[in-house]
């Protein structure tokens, strides 16, 4: 059935951040397909990556894995959440390799898969998941794939970076494992000093600009076009949607589009979000309802009923304008969308 809202995704812009992001830390670059890959696809984002050669992919939780299917043979698929009480079942019967981020996570992996094969997280100061460098005595016998360490504040000139990075150093040299892997895309644009064996992007595969030497080099993927449902005239001193917020001040040409905040377009844009139609800007007017907005027309008298207009979302720019990080602009995209992989 037709649907009026569309996300296309570039799979040549994917490809291409993927390989900035692996030049730029001259080691492998994985990639976090968790929460369906930001919103975009996480099957088909695999496909594209791996066509590309990336041989990592990191989902969440068990689930994630499951939905997920078949993975090729030569790529392998961790699951960052690691074994809970209630995933022992799931994570043998799976293709995937648990992180152990616990000591608990760790007695129960040895005792219910003995020998087998996982990754394991540090914990250098993020306090989130992972082991305290004091109890990595408990990581004894396991057969760890990769070590894992995550940044807490790579994506600004933080005291902790740097801090991080030693206290991984001082830990990959005391538990043996076939490959070290600390940065995520904020931490692999810092430089080659993070990158270990492996990088672990998510964010900038997708479009992020997670700091500013990534400016210029990543490309936006997600692109949102939404149909016009009606187009009006709002007369002077009229106003326009919820809370009368948008009052006209001359006649004013509006068109009203088919997507809300319950498509993740959040009320944050709010008189402050724009679409393109062609070269012309079309500023957001009022409040975003849950399933509509109103845009200005006046600079496209033609356009009308059925056409199509792109919502501009260029994550830093949409960022700034709506105060959603550039995460949430993603993860948020509802499931009206036909995602279209072109
Ligand atoms: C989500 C995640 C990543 C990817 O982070 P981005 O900031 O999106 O690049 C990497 N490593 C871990 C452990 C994660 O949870």
């Amino acid at each position: 059935m037709h649907r009026p809202l569309r996300l296309t995704i570039d799979s040549s812009a994917l490809v291409h951040n993927w390989r900035w992001l692996a030049d730029r830390a001259g080691v492998p670059a994985g990639a976090a397909i968790k929460a369906d890959a930001y919103g975009l696809g996480a099957r088909e984002t695999m496909r594209a990556l791996h066509g590309a050669g990336c041989r990592d992919f990191f989902v969440s939780v068990w689930p994630e894995a499951e939905e997920l299917g078949a993975v090729p043979g030569d790529a392998s698929l961790v699951v960052l959440h690691g074994v809970g009480p209630d995933d022992v079942e799931a994570a043998l019967a799976s293709t995937a390799r648990p992180v152990l981020n616990s000591v608990e996570q760790v007695s129960r992996w040895k005792q219910a898969a003995p020998g087998r094969v996982c990754d394991v997280m540090i914990d250098t100061g993020m306090n989130r998941l992972g082991l305290r460098p004091d109890e990595i005595a408990a990581l004894n016998g396991l057969s760890i794939d990769t070590l894992h360490s995550h940044l807490a504040c790579a994506d600004e000139d933080h005291d902790l970076n740097a801090a991080q990075l030693q206290r991984f150093r001082e830990v990959a040299a005391q538990v043996p494992a076939k490959r070290y892997s600390l940065a995520n895309s904020a931490g692999t644009c810092i430089g080659p000093d993070y990158s270990f064996d492996l990088v672990r992007p998510g964010l900038a595969l997708y479009g992020g600009i997670p700091r500013q030497e990534a400016e210029g080099q990543i490309q936006q993927v997600a692109h949102i076009e939404a149909q016009i449902v009606q187009r009006r005239t709002i007369r002077a001193g009229e106003s326009c949607g919820y809370g009368a917020t948008f009052v006209a001040d001359a006649d004013t040409e509006a068109a009203i589009l088919n997507i809300g905040y319950a498509d993740g377009y959040l009320r944050g844009f709010s008189s402050k979000g724009t679409a393109f139609a062609g070269e012309f800007a079309l500023p957001v007017l009022g409040r975003v309802s849950m399933d509509l907005i109103a845009v200005r027309c006046d600079a496209t008298p033609d356009i009308r009923e059925g056409e199509w207009v792109e919502i501009d979302y260029d994550l830093p720019t949409a960022s700034e304008a709506s105060g959603l990080s550039q995460y949430e602009l993603l993860t948020t995209l509802g499931s009206r969308f036909e995602r279209r992989w072109p």
